[in-house]
């Protein structure tokens, strides 16, 4: 058994049972441990042993909780048993133990980790297929280590984990070669103090990282905390800089201004981490998260993008412009609106009428009030599917079709996966047709 596992203090408490709590388990009983000795709590959730934590803490006395990043460290009932002298230990930690050889990166940020990390997967899948990314996105770490620890796998030569600011509080034996921090806005301000608390959580990545930290240029308040900090370590990487202008990043098939700054950090930690050109243009292939600003690239000369997600204004508005300043010389965009209503300001669409070579195509529950209150002139269908074949028949190479509805999908759809998954297969049958 690890030593870190076997020195664990019994019996222990998995708080929180989401996926990484399911997976720490596993981790546990493959490390050793024997079931008997591991019990579980959730709030919430009704695969777990107890419910109430009080209840847990008088009826087993657990010598170590394993707290999920769910949870709040700070909660009245852990910091009790912390000075009582239980010990505090996360999924990440119970990973570390784990580890032999691989080399790890760590993205933490108010937004855009999961866009950054999934970049540097691609990137990894061109050059290190056994290569590990996970951690808050996706896979939990703990995932990859009990692979490890039942011989179901080998050690990955790079693990890029993407971590929230609650599992930087809690990380004991994380060590990363590189790390970057993609942006800092207020969020999550529930769970700390004050902003300043916040960002100071994030800003302790540096202090686990033994090479380098980078920071996007472009990242809210990140240059000017950073500022507040100086270390040598650390390095701001803009998608303007003129070491990554060879790498020509703007033929990326990911869109959006925002995307930019991100494909400029994950390129820039390759180049440090000394990965291959092939990496480079993995990352450039691209397409973006599934159903944000998804690039679905060309068919029969025309281009998809995938943004059903965007319910909110901002949104469209972001995915409007980012498929307008990108559309080819000549194309004209269609841009697909509607789906079912939240009372949501349509107005604010008004300023895309000055958009040149667009038509606006509304569909769904909400057509009528999204034209009425927008007032863009343009085509409406009861349904996408009816909007879509509208489209098949009047689009030309170089245009661009954009699916960024603004309404939720729940008119026609379970979710919005499920909307974007209909416009796929759609275009799909369409490639074929
Ligand atoms: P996270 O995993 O941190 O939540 P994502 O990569 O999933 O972040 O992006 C969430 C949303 O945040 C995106 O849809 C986009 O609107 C916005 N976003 C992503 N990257 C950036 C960035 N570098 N700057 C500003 N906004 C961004």
């Amino acid at each position: 058994m690890k030593e870190f596992i076997k020195n664990l203090k019994t019996p222990i408490a998995i708080i929180g049972m989401g996926k990484s709590g399911e997976a720490a388990r596993r981790l546990l009983i493959a490390g050793g441990v024997p079931a008997s000795e591991i019990r579980t709590f959730d709030g919430k959730l009704t695969n777990a042993d107890f419910g109430d934590p009080n209840k847990l803490m008088s009826e087993i006395h657990p010598g170590t909780l394993v707290v999920s990043p769910g949870v709040p460290l700070a909660s009245t009932w852990i910091q009790t048993a912390k000075a009582s002298g239980v010990k505090i230990t996360s999924e990440i930690s119970l990973s570390c133990a784990f580890l032999t050889t691989e080399k790890l990166i760590g993205v933490t940020g108010s937004v855009g980790k999961s866009t950054t990390v999934s970049l540097l997967g691609a990137g990894l899948a061109a050059f290190s297929p056994n290569s590990f990314v996970g951690g808050n996105l996706g896979t939990p770490f703990a995932e990859y280590a009990a692979d490890i620890a039942e011989g179901k796998r080998k050690a990955a030569e790079w693990v890029v984990l993407e971590l929230s600011s609650y599992q930087l509080e809690n990380c004991e034996g994380l060590s990363l070669a590189y790390s970057a921090i993609t942006y800092l806005t207020s969020n999550h301000l529930e769970r700390y103090d004050n902003l300043q608390h916040y960002y100071d959580t994030k800003w302790k990545i540096l202090s686990i990282t033994k090479k380098r930290m980078l920071l996007n240029s472009e990242g809210g308040d990140l240059v000017e905390y950073a500022k507040t900090k100086s270390s040598e370590r650390v390095r701001v990487i803009s998608k303007n800089d003129s070491e990554l202008s060879s790498l020509h990043l703007e033929k990326a098939l990911l869109i959006g201004q925002h995307n930019q700054d991100n494909l400029a950090l994950a390129s820039a930690l390759a180049i440090d981490a000394g990965w291959p050109m092939s990496a480079i243009e993995g990352m450039k292939n691209f397409q973006g998260l599934a159903h944000r600003l998804e690039n679905l690239g060309a068919t029969k000369g025309i281009r998809f993008i995938n943004d059903s997600k965007a319910t909110a204004m901002d949104s469209v508005l972001i995915a409007a412009t980012a498929a307008f300043d990108t559309l080819s010389e000549g194309g004209k965009l269609f841009l697909l609106l509607g789906g079912r209503d939240k009372n949501l300001p349509w107005e604010q669409l008004n300023a895309l009428g000055s958009l040149r070579s667009t038509e606006f195509i509304f569909f769904g529950e909400c057509r009528e009030i999204a034209q009425k209150k927008s007032q863009l002139a343009g085509k409406s269908y009861a349904k996408l599917g009816e909007a879509l074949a509208y489209i098949f028949e009047n689009a030309k190479p170089l245009d661009t079709v954009l699916l960024s509805p603004g309404g939720t999908s729940l008119d026609e759809f379970k979710s919005f996966e499920d909307r974007g998954n209909f416009f796929k297969k759609k275009v799909s049958d369409f490639a074929e047709a």
